[in-house]
């Protein structure tokens, strides 16, 4: 009986079966509740606006495939949107029959939060917040004037700045973390309108993702991630490269900014160097603002560590401070570990930090660097770095996408350990001292005209320096 509208569109499922995955049949189909058939016309009730706009975006044609079935060529197909949560209707995009005439609103599940959770219907929203960085306690600089002030202004009136989203980018160390989390921090403590505030890493909300897929919860992450007010995601380069997740935070992104909510980000590197990142995300990106956070001038530094020290009740004579200032120029994390460390040593041998004790711990430091970094360990990190494999970079080949690897390892190797030019040569795969020495002059020259290879040897140092 073709009038009959679960008939109908049983049909249309066949068909639809045929040409999705199992998965996205189950995600995107299986909650789809057939409405009304009204002569041609076919109706039906999907649970969000999201919903519908996943559904014309991504499977337009399967639908009209499965029309063209079920109906013929002349069916037409219309939505209507479940009333979520028996609360305020929302706008319905598709001129659909009554509320009264049509089945009872479904009743809607609460949200399983991705964060594993209990639901957060019931509790209190959690931010993921660290309350220790706040704005009091970021030292304002040269180096990050602009992040300072962007991040402020977003925090007294999010989403009604120009800055949205705010995108935070710069080096290891340099304080992106430390900036969006006071943002966070302030929404939280000061608004009542933003209340679901949330602080989440890249890396998290890939894994996220990835067991949303794994346990058919899909609807579930993006329902969560819809409802939160601030959303403070920390470190996008990481989604360089991954498609899906990718697309997925595409559209909460959208759905976040459509609906006037603030999104924060941050980048250990600009924007346009995103490899791997899709254009129309990209330029997303550049809706708000971008402001860079530089590595600290001396008197930041100076005035970093007379923070740290104060807010740890200590002292420390302002000859050890300028030392320590002087000697850790590139990375504030690495700066505040070894504050830390000569007071934590100060105060169980009870002494106080003098210059010796300074430059004996400065010393070490630079041992432990050092230590670690073997010819193993740089070819190790390069061919992961470029996604390359040992083998090749050992090997003959002269495809560009080796050779710039290879010589960039040898450059370092040079520069980190102790080898000689032929010991280096011998380490890929036994080539003559000439190849290294022709390799180390290269990759110094370009360095100083190609701007994507001079940031990625400085991303490969900060990877030594962490080890
Ligand atoms: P990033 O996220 O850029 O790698 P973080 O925000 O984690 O860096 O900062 C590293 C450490 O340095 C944190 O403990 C942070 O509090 C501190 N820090 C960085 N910049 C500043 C600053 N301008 N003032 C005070 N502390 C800072
Ligand atoms: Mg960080």
């Amino acid at each position: 009986m073709k009038n009959d509208v679960r008939q109908v569109w049983d049909d249309c499922l066949v068909v639809i079966r045929e040409n999705v995955s199992e998965q996205s049949f189950k995600t995107w189909f299986e909650p789809i509740i057939p409405f009304k058939l009204i002569n041609k016309r076919l109706i039906i009730q999907v649970p969000s606006q999201f919903f519908y706009e996943w559904l014309e975006d991504h499977y337009v044609k399967v639908l009209r495939k499965a029309l063209d079935a079920a109906i013929g060529k002349d069916g037409q197909l219309e939505y209507t949107i479940i009333i979520d949560r028996g609360s305020q209707p929302k706008p319905q995009n598709a001129p659909a029959a009554p509320a009264a005439a049509g089945p009872k609103p479904a009743e809607f599940k609460p949200i399983k939060s991705p964060f594993d959770i209990k639901p957060f219907k019931d509790q209190a929203f959690e931010s993921f917040l660290n309350n220790s960085y706040t704005f009091e306690n970021y030292v304002e600089g040269d180096c990050n004037r602009l992040a300072r002030a962007a991040s402020y202004a977003v925090a007294q009136k999010p989403s009604t700045t120009s800055f949205n989203p705010l995108m935070i980018y710069g080096g290891v160390g340099l304080g992106k973390t430390h900036l969006v989390q006071a943002i966070g921090n302030f929404i939280v403590n000061n608004s009542d309108n933003f209340r679901n505030v949330l602080y989440v890493s890249s890396e998290k909300f890939t894994s996220q993702f990835i067991n949303a897929i794994r346990e058919n919860s899909l609807q579930d992450f993006m329902a969560f991630y819809m409802q939160v007010d601030v959303l403070i995601l920390d470190d996008v380069q990481f989604l360089s490269g991954k498609e899906k997740t990718q697309e997925t935070f595409f559209h909460i992104f959208n759905h976040l900014h459509q609906s006037g909510k603030q999104i924060v980000m941050t980048s250990d590197r600009p924007p346009r160097e995103l490899s791997g990142m899709e254009d129309r995300l990209l330029s997303r990106f550049k809706w708000g603002l971008t402001a860079d956070i530089q590595a600290p001038d001396l008197e930041t530094r100076i005035a970093i560590i007379h923070n740290k020290v104060e807010e740890e009740n200590a002292t420390m004579e302002s000859e050890v401070v300028e030392y320590l200032a002087h000697c850790i120029d590139s990375n504030v994390r690495e700066l505040e570990g070894v504050v830390i460390s000569l007071l934590a040593d100060a105060s169980l041998t009870k002494r106080t930090i003098d210059l010796d004790m300074a430059k004996h711990r400065i010393k070490s430091l630079v041992e432990e660097n050092q230590k670690v970094i073997s010819i193993d360990n740089i070819i190790e990190t390069v061919t992961d770095y470029f996604k390359i494999k040992i083998t090749d970079i050992k090997g003959k080949t002269r495809l560009r996408e080796v050779v710039v690897p290879r010589q960039i390892a040898m450059f370092l190797a040079k520069e980190y350990t102790s080898l000689s030019l032929k010991a280096i040569g011998y380490h890929f795969g036994g080539r003559d001292h000439s190849t290294v020495i022709h390799a180390i002059q290269t990759i110094n020259d370009l360095m100083d005209i190609d701007k994507e290879l001079k940031s990625q040897i400085d991303n490969l140092k900060e990877k030594f320096k962490k080890k």
